[in-house]
């Protein structure tokens, strides 16, 4: 997970995921913008970010902790702060106060976003096509 410090910490009792996730042999820079990073810029930075994610073989629970956390800021399981937001939209608060505390239902409640979050077209992945 990357280096930072935690929001609203969930009341989780398996944290092993963490030791596992690929970020901690990354830049920590790399998940996390820079004050007054935007647009094009802020964009490369959270694809590049996203594809480690997307390799990470703790990508799930790392995402599920993020949505039930509220994380703030970063990514977080492929999911950058705008595709949270999404997310949040999606559940109304009292549903997210419930899914706080149990772990599996942020990335449950959410699965279509938190899997398009790491579509090739999100990562900018783009196939060439050949000609028949
Ligand atoms: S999914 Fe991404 S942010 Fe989460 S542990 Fe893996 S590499 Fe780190």
């Amino acid at each position: 997970m990357p280096q930072q410090p935690l929001a609203q910490v969930p009341l989780d009792s398996k944290w092993h995921w963490q030791e596992l996730g690929l970020c901690r042999s990354t830049d920590p820079l790399l998940f996390f913008h820079p004050q007054n990073e935007r647009g094009s810029s802020r964009s490369r930075r959270d694809q590049s970010a996203k594809r480690v994610c997307a390799s990470c073989p703790v990508r799930l629970e790392c995402a599920d902790y993020a949505i039930r956390a509220r994380e703030p800021y970063g990514v977080w399981g492929g999911l950058s702060e705008d595709d949270r937001e999404a997310i949040y939209r999606t559940i109304d608060r009292p549903a997210a106060t419930r899914l706080a505390s149990v772990p599996g239902t942020g990335v449950a409640a959410a699965k279509e976003l938190v899997n398009e979050a790491i579509s090739e077209e999100a990562l900018g992945i783009h196939r060439i096509q050949r000609a028949r």
